[in-house]
Formats: C-alpha cells, sequence, structure tokens
C-alpha cells in the first residue's frame, strides 16, 4: 500500500480566472527549483504561497493554476515508487477537473519518475509535464522560471477540436520538451540537463514552441485514465565493466531474492565471455529471474548476438532490451514484475512498448 504523502493545497488563480484559457494542476515535490535561502544564506525549501511574488508574471497567464505542494518537499534523491504511485493517483483524481499537469522535481531522478509515470497512468489523453531547475527560483540566473513557464503553457495548449496536444508524459527542460521515458540526464551544472535518448525531441521553444508533431503521441479518447500501481523492488541494475569480480557478482545475481536483473552492457550488447559470468546468468534465469539486457551507451542499441560477445546471452535467453535508457528498463521491470501473472508475460510485456519507450526492430 502506498504511503500517503503530505500535502498542501494552494489555489492561484492567475489572470481571467472567470474564464480561464486552460486549468492546470501544478504539483511541487521539491528539488532545486524551490530552494530559497533563509536569513543565514542556507538553502531550504520556499513557500509555495509565495509564488506569484516571486514570479509575478504568472499574472499574465489567463490559466487557473491549482498548486499542491508536498508539505515536506523532497531531494529527488529520495524518491520512491510510492510517491510514482501518490503522483499517479494525484493526476487521476484531478482528471476531470484539470486539462493538464505540471510536476515540479528534481533534476536528479526526474528520468525515472517520468518514466514510471509514463508506464503507470494508462489511457493518458492530457498532458503531464515534469520540470524542475538547476538554480533555484530565487537566484537571479535562474532557469525556474524559463522551465516553469513554458511547462505550463505546453500543459495548456488545447487544440481546435478540444483535445490537449500532448497527451502523454514529457519532460521540459531548457527549451526541449522530451518524451519522459526517453529522458536521460546527462548534465549536472549545465542549464541542458536532459537527452532524448533514441527519440526525437518533442518540441523546440523559442519565440515559438514548435513542436515535433510526427512524434507526438496522437492519444487514444475512447480510453479513460487508469493507475497501474504495483512495484517489484527485488530488482538491480549490473553495469558491466573489464575485470568484474566473481565474488562480488555472486553476491548480488546469486541473491534468491532478486527477481529482476539489467545488464547494462557495452555498445551494442556485449558482456565479457568468461564462463563464470554466464554461469551466473544462467543459474539467476534457471530460477526465474528475468535478466534483461540494454546499452550503456547514450544512444544507439543492443542488438544481441550481432558480435560474439553476446551470442551467448541469446542462447541463455536474456531478453533483449534494444534501445531502452536504463531508467525506463529499470522502472518498466519494476512495474510488470509488480503486476504480471507469469514470467512469460512479463517477458512479454518487457518487449512490448507501453508508451512509446521502445523501437522494435
Ligand atoms: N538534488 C536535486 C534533486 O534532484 C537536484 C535538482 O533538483 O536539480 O532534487
Amino acid at each position: 500500500m502506498a504511503k500517503k504523502v503530505p500535502y498542501e493545497i494552494i489555489t492561484l488563480d492567475t489572470a481571467a480566472p472567470e474564464s480561464p484559457r486552460a486549468r492546470v494542476l501544478l504539483v511541487y515535490t521539491g528539488g532545486t527549483f524551490g530552494m530559497g535561502k533563509d536569513e543565514n544564506g542556507t538553502l531550504v525549501p520556499f513557500d509555495f504561497r509565495e509564488l506569484l511574488e516571486k514570479a509575478p508574471l504568472l499574472q499574465n497567464f489567463s490559466l487557473q493554476v491549482t498548486i499542491l505542494a508536498f508539505t515536506n518537499p523532497i531531494d529527488s534523491s529520495d524518491i520512491t515508487p510510492d510517491h510514482w504511485t501518490e503522483l499517479a493517483l494525484l493526476i487521476k483524481e484531478n482528471y476531470e477537473t484539470h486539462d493538464g499537469f505540471v510536476i515540479l522535481h528534481g533534476t536528479d531522478t526526474m528520468a525515472y519518475t517520468a518514466s514510471a509515470l509514463s508506464f503507470i497512468l494508462k489511457g493518458l489523453n492530457k498532458p503531464v509535464i515534469l520540470t524542475g531547475a538547476q538554480l533555484p527560483i530565487t537566484e537571479v540566473r535562474t532557469d525556474a522560471l524559463e522551465n516553469l513557464v513554458t511547462a505550463l503553457e505546453i500543459a495548456s495548449f488545447r487544440l481546435a477540436d478540444g483535445s490537449m496536444k500532448v497527451k502523454e508524459v514529457c519532460i521540459n527542460f531548457n527549451n526541449q520538451l522530451i518524451r519522459g521515458n526517453r529522458a536521460q540526464k546527462v548534465q549536472s551544472n549545465k542549464f541542458d540537463a536532459f537527452n532524448s535518448a533514441n527519440y526525437p525531441v518533442l518540441a523546440n521553444s523559442g519565440i515559438e514552441i514548435e513542436y515535433n508533431d510526427a512524434y507526438l503521441y496522437k492519444g487514444d479518447p475512447t480510453k479513460s485514465l487508469e493507475v497501474f500501481t504495483g512495484w517489484e523492488r527485488r530488482v538491480a541494475v549490473v553495469k558491466i565493466f573489464p575485470g568484474m569480480h566473481e565474488k562480488i557478482l555472486a553476491e548480488l545475481i546469486g541473491n534468491t531474492e532478486l527477481k529482476g536483473l539489467i545488464i547494462e552492457s557495452f555498445g551494442s550488447g556485449n558482456i565479457m565471455t568468461e564462463q563464470w559470468f554466464l554461469d551466473l546468468l544462467k543459474k539467476a534465469i534457471d530460477r526465474d529471474v528475468l535478466v534483461i539486457n540494454v546499452s550503456q551507451c547514450m544512444g544507439g542499441e543492443a542488438i544481441q548476438g550481432k558480435y560474439k560477445a553476446s551470442e551467448a546471452l541469446v542462447n541463455l535467453g536474456v531478453v533483449n532490451g534494444y534501445d531502452l535508457t536504463t531508467e525506463a528498463a529499470l522502472t518498466k521491470l519494476m512495474h510488470v514484475l509488480g503486476r504480471a501473472e507469469s514470467l512469460k508475460n512479463a517477458i512479454q510485456e518487457m518487449i512490448t512498448p507501453i508508451s512509446g519507450e521502445l523501437t522494435l526492430r
């Protein structure tokens, strides 16, 4: 059962509240975005009731923004699957009364949260836009305001037919809109913190926001939103490197609690072919551990069998993760194993795209 995350509700009626262009739910979870300096100069979460004071230009939007601020904002390093469930349930509870959703989140694990939400919000036909900042909103050179304003703009864009332009979970950061389950944090000290792995950027924001229409998810108006919860946390990621130690890996891969394992392989899906490692994988697979192979490269994909160095994986029954990012593979594995009725079903689900996270060859 998910833990309830306490939050406060703050309604921010920006201009023209009587006929707002759209109603947006803004969920503030924490991260650098909302930091301010207290009287001693220490960075502490800023009070979201002061948002309009810090960002008066938000008044000029003809939007009605409801803010749900976590009572205890967190660094995103402390995000857990319970928070993913809680965020999804908040969206579900507010789905009919809002046109779009913006989640303010720390950048460190934003790609994991975006991926996780993209898998558990089934039948989504409205925008869920995650954003944050590299510099707090209280800093003069902050990127927080730009990221938030553009996220609100995207989350409120309605088409002539009444449907929302964006109908999926995305990250908006530094003028790029990225599919959530394709995003990876690649920079810790520059404003362009995120990369879109193996998928085009969905929109570029300059003077205009230019959408890459061909790549946006089209949605399915016949579906209504459902939240699929249940996470398997007994999973692990092993990044392959030259000189791995048998005993250390035996402790992890041989652990009988393990249910799912991601191998982050070299290049196009290659691993060292030492027998002890293959034996460890075989024993795990024989114990019904779902083992999946993704590349540790930022672009490209795992193609098991392309090189001799990955042929053994095919024979062992390691699942090919194609072009999944590690963030998407991990959250999908936790989601799929948390619900699937059999290992066979779980494997099938892992290689079937749920929300555009995977390109099959
Ligand atoms: N440590 C912070 C977090 O992820 C960094 C940030 O927000 O950018 O919560």
